[in-house]
């Protein structure tokens, strides 16, 4: 199952959630969640079924959904973070933080996630003072993530810093505006990310 690439705010709708996919129109009244809240399609507000399998997959999907990334790529996550010592949840949603499109959504960079990977893919970002092209890069501590100085007039990029604070502030990330750089002071834990996800859902999920 690869990346979805259709209408996003459906998915939200059928997540119950806010995900956050569209950039500044989801903190608007335009937002499809703030008028429609209810599962999108013909029997949206019919009855549901729920089971424990649904529940721990509509969990991972809302994930996946959130950081755009594939069912290959989660489960890869899963696997890393199993093979570490410590809460398997916590690290897998600590390496989904570190990829370097999310780095660039959290500095606010881009409005969004899928718009983060685009500026990444068409060589806009550039890491440790080399271009960097690879939006699963992950970061470690110490790195330095900032926009290529020709690209630093674009306007993407300029008005989705300035609706940064919208998004809230991180205490892991620095940001200079002005410069458009970015620090990471520290590796993300589980209480820096303000996503409400039953993680352990998905490790059940993943686990059987
Ligand atoms: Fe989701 Fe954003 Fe669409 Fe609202 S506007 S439903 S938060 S993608």
């Amino acid at each position: 199952m690869s990346r979805y690439v259709g209408a996003v705010c459906k998915i939200c709708r059928r997540e119950g959630m806010k995900l956050f996919l569209k950039g500044e129109r989801c903190f608007t009244d335009k937002c499809a969640m703030e008028q429609r809240d209810y599962p999108p399609g013909q029997h949206g507000q019919g009855r549901i079924r729920t089971s424990e399998y649904r529940i721990q997959l509509r969990e991972k999907q809302k994930v996946r959904y959130s950081y755009g990334v594939s069912e290959k790529q989660l489960r890869r996550y899963y696997q890393l973070a199993k093979r570490r010592k410590g809460v398997t949840g916590d690290y897998m949603l600590s390496l989904l933080e570190r990829r370097l499109d999310n780095i660039v959504y959290r500095l606010g960079f881009a409005a969004s996630r899928a718009q983060a990977r685009q500026l990444i893919t068409h060589g806009h970002i550039i890491v440790n003072g080399h271009k960097t092209d690879i939006p699963s890069v992950l970061v470690n501590v110490g790195d330095h993530v900032e926009i290529k100085e020709k690209s630093r007039k674009l306007d993407i990029i300029n008005q989705a810093l300035e609706n940064r604070e919208q998004r809230g502030t991180l205490d892991w990330l620095e940001v200079d505006r002005e410069a458009m750089k970015g620090h990471v002071k520290a590796l993300p834990e589980r209480k820096d990310m303000s996503m409400s996800i039953q993680e352990t859902l998905i490790v059940e999920y993943y686990s059987k």
